[in-house]
């Protein structure tokens, strides 16, 4: 048998909180022995009785005799009397550690008994959980699980030291983190003390009132919500309002100016600056909780899913909306919030990307409503009324947002860092990062391969420059127009091959002269944006799995609605044109300045295989994966050439695809770039193309929406893993396609 932690654990103090550790240390046979001493003697009777202590004491000497854990579960402000009485009997190689919740004066009460030159095994420790019950019958030996505990080893503290605790901590299933004494003090003051302190402050306001009995009566839950914690023991938080007097006050001038702040606003009935107050309130709740789980902004992806499909779909019929484009969403916050009045977003796609950008810009001080239901209304603060976050901004996983925001922030006045999660950790930044230093901004990326974080030094005059790009990237193109808006004189940029031009399209929207000859774009620093209405066209990528599906089943009949037809990204209407779909592009109209038309596909006649034209195929990038489907079912060959890039989008689409196509009996070749298909289709024959079988989609989105569409044409059941990352980009999917004819049973 492995040797316990601990030889013998002496309690000093044995309440709530002690009590629970002991109940841990029980239950999980950290130590051979537990003793405590207590005021009185009843606590230790009822130790004794509920089997947590071997012996107790009312003298703390006779407790700690021996122990090689000294655990101090008492007031602070006791620390320093018990301190001097246990001191000389403690050998060198015992762990003093307490759980008071301030850490300052418990480190002076140390150096008041020790002086400067503390036991390496001392090392103060803060266990953040607690109930409003106190007392030894209170403990929980589930108190601690998922519960943050700050300990705050001292330069005096011995590695040894801090390790054991960390072990017995863990033990109890909290998570373990090591914080300075001061900063320990200040992050409680705010985040503990000042919501103590509020809470009873509230609860005696409203108790002096003669009407109380009425209040208290008509209390609704937001009163008990947030009153809750002012049943806490008066006795510890009067000394903890003490204990830790600098930092709370501190935190109290806090709290007066901003409520001052909203008493303003309120009396001065300034609508718009208190919705902007109440929403970044709102939405900065919402983020820290993600940030803090590490988790993303939606949860909806959090589980793996998987989709199942049953042979026999007859129909796929009706007219769709499908979700807003992403390039788009994110260009309507960006250039909503530095334009001059407001600005009215519907169809927003209310996707984690989009979200992470719209949360920056409420940083930085713009008031911005929603999104609710696809709709967003953002108050322009103008091309110079951007302001200091308060801390570096988290873009997620958005690149978009990173490489945009890069040209945008390293024109304003003041300082930013960009953080991003783990995955766009790993994301390169320099590509747009060296031709903004080229235009004087101060920017600094992370290691040799300069990813994120990214920091820009505020107050640099940028100067406009031309730019030949070295790759076709509308990120790049559109980080350094955006950075052109502020800089000095022509910022102009050539592009070896045309890429989406959703930026060049939006600022004309906003009313700025943005010029496009041939493949040079090019604008004049020094404009302003005037806000406007954006409607953000449906995404013609999420589109493209209707068309597909449509156009392989026999008498459907779908159109997709407000579907944005961009040149740069109708590549798969082409595709399907030319392999002889039923497609007709009807209603066209500009919106925000991109064109929109609703696309109508019917199921007349069966597709022919073609060799995909290679012009099209960077018009099309995203659609392959549905596009195999259709050249599936095609009659004939389908070849595709000139994709590489296929390989290093969110799984490598040429092999996941070709392997899915194969499982279910399609016969293919997957190339260096591109892919043989043999089409199994023959003219007016509707029957079933594929055989069934179990698709791994490997956490990509658009693999997972392809195979669903091969269920319209499948003789057996299609089970498809890994699809949860689905609702990232198109939420409404397995809804939509029920409603056209199309059953896809959705299971965690
Ligand atoms: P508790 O349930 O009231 O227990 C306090 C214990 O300390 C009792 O056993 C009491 O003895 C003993 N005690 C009090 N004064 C003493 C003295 N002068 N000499 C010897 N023993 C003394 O309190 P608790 O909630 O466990 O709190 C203990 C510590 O944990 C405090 O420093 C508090 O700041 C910290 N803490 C509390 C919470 C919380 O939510 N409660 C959360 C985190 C940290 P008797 O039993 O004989 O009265």
């Amino acid at each position: 048998m492995s040797q316990p932690l601990f030889k013998k654990v002496a309690f000093i103090g044995l309440g709530l909180i002690g009590s629970s550790l002991a109940r841990v240390i029980i239950a999980e046979k950290l130590a051979d022995q537990i003793v405590a001493s207590t005021r009185s003697q009843k606590t230790l009777d009822d130790a004794k009785a509920l089997g947590l202590i071997k012996e107790g004491y009312s003298n703390p000497i006779d407790a700690v005799q021996g122990a090689d854990l000294v655990v101090l579960a008492l007031p602070v402000r006791a620390t320093q009397k018990i301190l001097e009485t246990i001191k000389p009997y403690l050998s060198d190689q015992t762990i003093i550690t307490d759980v008071g919740s301030t850490k300052g004066n418990v480190v002076e009460a140390a150096k008041a008994v020790y002086g400067e030159n503390l036991p390496a095994g001392f090392v103060p420790g803060h266990p953040i959980a607690g109930a409003e019950h106190t007392g030894v019958h209170a403990g929980k030996v589930d108190l601690f699980v998922h519960h943050k505990v700050i300990l705050t080893p001292l330069p005096s503290s011995g590695d040894w030291a801090v390790n054991k605790l960390i072990q017995l901590w863990q033990a109890a299933k909290a998570d373990v983190i090591c914080m300075d004494v001061d900063k320990h003090d200040e992050v409680l003051a705010h985040t503990s003390h000042l919501p103590h302190l509020m809470a009873f402050n509230l609860v005696e306001q409203l108790a002096s009132r003669e009407d109380n009995f009425d209040i208290f009566r008509y209390a609704a839950g937001g009163f008990r919500d947030f009153s809750r914690i002012a049943a806490s023991d008066p006795h510890m938080w009067h000394d903890i309002f003490f204990a830790n007097k600098k930092a709370i006050l501190k935190a109290v001038d806090g709290f007066e100016k901003q409520l001052a702040t909203l008493r303003q606003l309120i009396e001065d009935e300034n609508s718009q600056a208190l919705m902007g107050v109440l929403g970044h309130a709102q939405a900065a709740r919402q983020h820290f909780n993600h940030m803090l789980a590490n988790k993303p902004l939606m949860e909806k992806n959090k589980v793996t899913q998987q989709f199942t499909i049953l042979p026999g779909a007859k129909t796929f019929q009706g007219k769709f909306t499908v979700p807003g484009d992403k390039s788009v969403s994110h260009r309507s916050i960006m250039f909503g919030a530095i334009a001059e009045g407001t600005t009215r977003v519907t169809g927003f796609l209310e996707g984690e990307d989009a979200l992470a950008t719209l949360q920056a810009f409420r940083d930085m001080g713009v008031s911005i409503e929603g999104p609710k239901n696809g709709e967003v209304t953002i108050h322009g603060v103008g091309m110079h009324g951007l302001k200091a976050p308060a801390s570096a901004l988290y873009m997620g996983n958005s690149g978009t947002s990173m490489r945009l925001l890069s040209g945008m922030l390293s024109a304003q006045k003041f300082d930013s860092v960009m953080t991003g999660d783990a995955s766009l950790s790993k994301r390169p930044m320099e590509r747009i990062a060296q031709p903004l230093r080229a235009m004087g901004a101060q920017i600094q990326t992370t290691g040799e391969r300069g990813t994120p974080p990214v920091s820009m030094m505020g107050g640099q005059n940028l100067q406009g420059i031309h730019y030949d790009l070295p790759m076709a990237s509308a990120q790049v193109k559109s980080g350094i127009l955006l950075a052109g808006l502020w800089a000095k004189g022509e910022t102009s940029i050539t592009e070896p091959e045309p890429t989406r031009d959703h930026s060049e399209r939006m600022l004309r929207a906003f009313g700025y002269d943005v010029k496009t000859e041939g493949n040079r774009i090019s604008l004049q620093g020094g404009g302003k944006l005037i806000g406007t209405d954006i409607q953000v066209p449906s995404d013609i990528s999420s589109a493209a799995f209707f068309m597909v599906g449509a156009a392989i089943t026999e008498g459907s009949d779908i159109t997709l609605e407000a579907v944005g037809i961009n040149p740069t990204r109708t590549g798969v209407i082409e595709i399907l044109k030319q392999m002889g779909a039923d497609l007709t592009v009807e209603n066209e109209r500009i919106a925000g300045g991109e064109p929109i038309a609703d696309i109508r596909i019917k199921g007349t006649r069966t597709l022919k295989g073609i060799h995909m034209p290679e012009d099209q195929v960077p018009l099309a990038i995203d659609e392959f994966p549905a596009l195999f489907i259709a050249a599936a079912c095609a009659e004939g060959q389908t070849i595709l050439t000139g994709a590489a890039e296929l390989r290093v989008k969110e799984s490598d689409r040429i092999q996941v695809m070709a392997d899915g196509l194969k499982t279910m009996g399609i016969d293919c070749t997957p190339t260096d770039d591109g892919i043989v298909i043999e089409g199994q289709g023959k003219a007016g024959d509707w029957s079933a193309i594929f055989t069934g079988g179990e698709i791994e989609s490997h956490h990509d989105h658009r693999i997972a929406m392809s195979f669903s569409m091969a269920g319209l044409r499948t003789s057996g059941a299609i089970k498809i893993v890994g699809t949860e990352t689905v609702a990232t980009s198109f939420p409404t999917f397995t809804e939509l396609t029920n409603q056209a004819g199309l059953t896809i049973q959705v299971s965690e």
